[in-house]
C-alpha cells in the first residue's frame, strides 16, 4: 500500500504549479475551473478531491469555478442525482454562484458545431454496426482499418446527420465519427464517434432530442463555451487530450482551455465506481445511496461527518499524477481531529449492565455536574441525574478478571465518571448462569470523583441513571468490504461484509440526548463519536456511530493492509 505522496507544503501541487507558471506568462487573465459530474449517480469522496480541487484553485486565485453537469447520456442520467449532486457540493462547503451549467444548455451549439466539422470534411457519418465498428478500430499494437463510408460527400453527410436528427433512423443505426486517422497511435484519434442515436427522454430537454453528443465531444467543447482556462481531470482522460485539443483546433470555439490530469483518489476497503455503488443500492444490498456505510458524500453527512473533515483529509492526501491507495485510517483520523474540537461528550452505555447501589436511598435521585466539552470551555456544563439503580457497559464487568483488567469485578472499587466511588458487592444470576444484574455500594464522602482519604482507583467508567435514561437504538457501521483491496480476487461482491451492520436496540443514554439534532456530532464517552440518524422520532432514538476513538482498522488491515 502506498500513499500519494504530499504536496511539497500543504496546498501545494503540480496544477498550481502549472497555473503560476501560466498567470506569469500572462496566459492567463483569470483562472476558471469546473467541476462537471456526469448526474448518473451520488457524489462519492473521490468526487470529494475534484471538488475541493476545482473550487479550491478557483478560491485561491480569485477566480471562479462552474458547476456544470456533463448530462449527455440520458438513458443514465435523473433529476434526482442532478439535485443530490447540488446538495452535497454546497455541503461540502463550495459555491457556484450563478455559474450552474449543463452540457445540454449546449446542444444546439454543438449541433452547429458537428455540422461545422461535416462541412470541412473532417465528420462523416457512418453506418456501421457497432460491433463491426469495434472489430475494425485495430488495436494498440494494429492499425484500424477506415469503414467504408468513410468517404462519403459532405452533401450526403449533412443530409444523413440532419436525418439523423430528425429522428428517422432507430437507436444505434448511424453516428456521426470524426474523421481524423484510424492508424493513429492513440485509439481515441481512430475517428471516435461525436453522436449518437438515442430515442430516450432527456431529464431536461425532454424529447427535444434523439442524438446526443458523446463525452468527448461535448465536453472540451462545454469547457471553451464557459471560459474554462485549466480543465483538471483524472488521469483517465490523458489519452483523450490529443482529441480534447483536435476539436478545440477544428471548431470556431470562443476559447481555448486545456486540461490537465491528476490522479484519482482511492481508498482501500472502499470502491468508489458508481456502477458498482449503483448496483448496491439498486439490489438492495445497502439502505440506499445515503446509507451510512457508503463512500458517498450523502451517507458521509448522514454518518455524522462535518465536511471540514472532508476537506481536511483531501488536502492532506494532496495531488499527484501518479495514481495509489490511501489507507482509510488517515480518513478516520481526520474525522476524529475535526469531531474532537466541535463534538459535546455525553455518556450513552451502548451494551447495559444494570447495577444496584444497595446503600443509595430507595427512590430518591441528585444531579451531578458534567463537562460539556474539555476542549472548549465554552460549552459549559450540564447536570446528569444518578440514583439509586443504574446501567453500565456489560464489558466493564468481569466476574474473573483476568491479570491487568481494572474495571469492575467482584470485591473492587471503580469511579463512576462525574460522581463515586462504587464497590461491587455481588453478581445476581438468573437460571441460565448469565448476569443480570451487579449489587454494588457506593462511598458517599466521593462524591465528584475523589476519595477524601486520598486512595485511588484505576478505572473510571461512564454509566446513565436508569430511572432517567432513554432507550435508543444504535448503529454501529464497520467497513462494508471485508478486504483492503475489494473486487481484486474478480467479484466485489464475494467481498462485502456480511457484518458492516451492528444494531443495537438495547442502549441507554443520559436525558441529554433525547433532544439531539438529527446529524449533529457528540461523543459518546470512551466509544466514540456518534449523531442522531434522520430515522429518529421523538419516541424512537437512532444513533450512528460516525467513527471509533481510536483506529479500528488497525486489526482489519492485518498484514495485507
Ligand atoms: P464513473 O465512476 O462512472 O467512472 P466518475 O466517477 O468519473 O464516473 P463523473 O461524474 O464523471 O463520475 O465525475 C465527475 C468528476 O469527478 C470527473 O472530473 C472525475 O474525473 C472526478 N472524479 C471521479 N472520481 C474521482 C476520484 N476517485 N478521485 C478524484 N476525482 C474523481
Ligand atoms: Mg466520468
Amino acid at each position: 500500500m502506498t500513499r500519494e505522496t504530499a504536496a511539497p507544503e500543504p496546498g501545494r501541487d503540480f496544477i498550481r504549479d502549472i497555473i503560476d507558471r501560466d498567470i506569469a506568462a500572462g496566459r492567463n487573465s483569470e483562472v476558471v475551473t469546473r467541476f462537471p459530474p456526469e448526474p448518473n449517480g451520488y457524489l462519492h469522496i473521490g468526487h470529494a478531491k475534484a471538488i475541493c480541487l476545482n473550487f479550491g484553485v478557483a478560491q485561491e486565485y480569485g477566480g471562479r469555478c462552474h458547476l456544470r453537469f456533463d448530462d449527455t447520456n440520458p438513458v443514465k442520467e435523473e433529476q434526482e442525482y442532478i439535485d443530490a449532486i447540488k446538495r452535497d457540493v454546497r455541503w461540502l462547503g463550495f459555491d457556484w454562484g450563478t455559474h450552474l451549467h449543463y452540457a445540454s444548455d449546449y446542444f444546439e451549439r454543438l449541433y452547429d458545431w458537428a455540422e461545422h466539422l461535416i462541412n470541412a470534411g473532417r465528420a462523416y457519418v457512418d453506418d456501421l454496426p457497432a460491433e463491426e465498428m469495434r472489430m475494425m478500430r485495430g488495436t494498440l499494437t494494429e492499425p484500424g482499418r477506415n469503414s467504408p463510408y468513410r468517404d462519403r460527400s459532405i452533401a450526403e453527410n449533412l443530409d444523413l446527420f440532419r436525418r439523423m436528427r430528425e429522428g428517422e433512423f432507430p437507436n444505434g443505426a448511424r453516428v456521426l465519427r470524426a474523421k481524423i486517422d484510424m492508424a493513429a497511435g492513440n485509439i481515441n484519434l481512430r475517428d471516435p464517434v461525436l453522436y449518437r442515436i438515442l430515442h430516450a427522454e432527456h431529464p431536461r430537454t425532454g424529447a427535444k432530442w434523439c442524438i446526443y453528443p458523446t463525452y468527448d465531444f461535448a465536453h472540451g467543447q462545454s469547457d471553451a463555451i464557459e471560459g474554462v482556462s485549466h480543465s483538471l481531470c483524472t488521469l483517465e482522460f490523458e489519452d483523450h487530450r490529443p482529441l480534447y485539443d483536435w476539436l478545440i483546433e477544428n471548431l470556431p470555439v470562443p476559447s481555448r482551455p486545456r486540461q490537465y490530469e491528476f490522479a484519482r483518489l482511492n481508498l482501500n476497503f472502499t470502491v468508489l465506481s458508481k456502477r458498482f455503488l449503483t448496483q448496491l443500492v439498486s439490489q438492495g444490498r445497502v439502505s440506499g445511496w445515503d446509507d451510512p456505510r457508503m463512500p458517498t458524500l450523502a451517507a458521509l453527512r448522514r454518518r455524522g461527518v462535518p465536511p471540514a473533515a472532508i476537506r481536511d483529509f483531501v488536502r492532506s492526501v494532496g495531488v499527484a499524477r501518479a495514481n495509489s491507495t490511501v489507507d482509510i485510517a488517515m480518513f478516520e483520523h481526520a474525522i476524529r481531529e475535526a469531531l474532537n474540537r466541535i463534538a459535546q461528550r455525553r455518556m450513552a452505555v451502548l451494551r447495559p449492565l444494570r447495577i444496584l447501589i444497595d446503600n443509595y436511598p430507595p427512590g430518591v435521585s441528585e444531579e451531578l455536574e458534567a463537562v460539556n466539552n474539555p476542549e472548549d470551555p465554552a460549552c459549559g456544563r450540564r447536570r446528569i441525574p444518578f440514583g439509586r439503580e443504574l446501567y453500565i457497559e456489560q464489558d466493564d464487568f468481569i466476574e474473573d478478571p483476568p491479570k491487568g483488567f481494572y474495571r469492575l469485578s467482584p470485591g473492587r472499587e471503580v469511579r463512576l465518571r462525574y460522581g463515586y466511588f462504587v464497590t461491587c458487592r455481588d453478581a445476581v444470576k438468573n437460571a441460565a448462569g448469565e448476569i443480570t444484574d451487579l449489587i454494588c455500594t457506593y462511598d458517599p464522602a466521593t462524591r465528584g470523583g475523589n476519595a477524601p482519604d486520598g486512595r485511588k482507583v484505576r478505572a473510571t467508567l461512564h454509566w446513565v441513571s436508569a430511572a432517567h435514561a432513554a432507550r435508543a437504538e444504535i448503529r454501529l457501521y464497520d467497513p462494508l468490504f471485508n478486504r483492503p483491496d475489494p473486487g481484486a480476487a474478480g467479484d466485489f461482491f464475494a467481498d462485502l461484509n456480511p457484518n458492516s451492520l451492528d444494531v443495537l436496540t438495547e442502549s441507554r443514554l443520559e436525558p441529554a440526548l433525547a433532544d439531539a439534532v438529527v446529524g449533529e456530532a457528540v461523543q459518546f464517552e470512551r466509544q466514540g463519536y456518534f449523531c442522531a440518524d434522520l430515522d429518529s422520532a421523538p419516541n424512537h432514538l437512532v444513533f450512528n456511530r460516525t467513527v471509533g476513538l481510536r483506529d479500528s482498522w488497525a486489526k482489519a488491515r492485518g498484514g495485507a493492509g
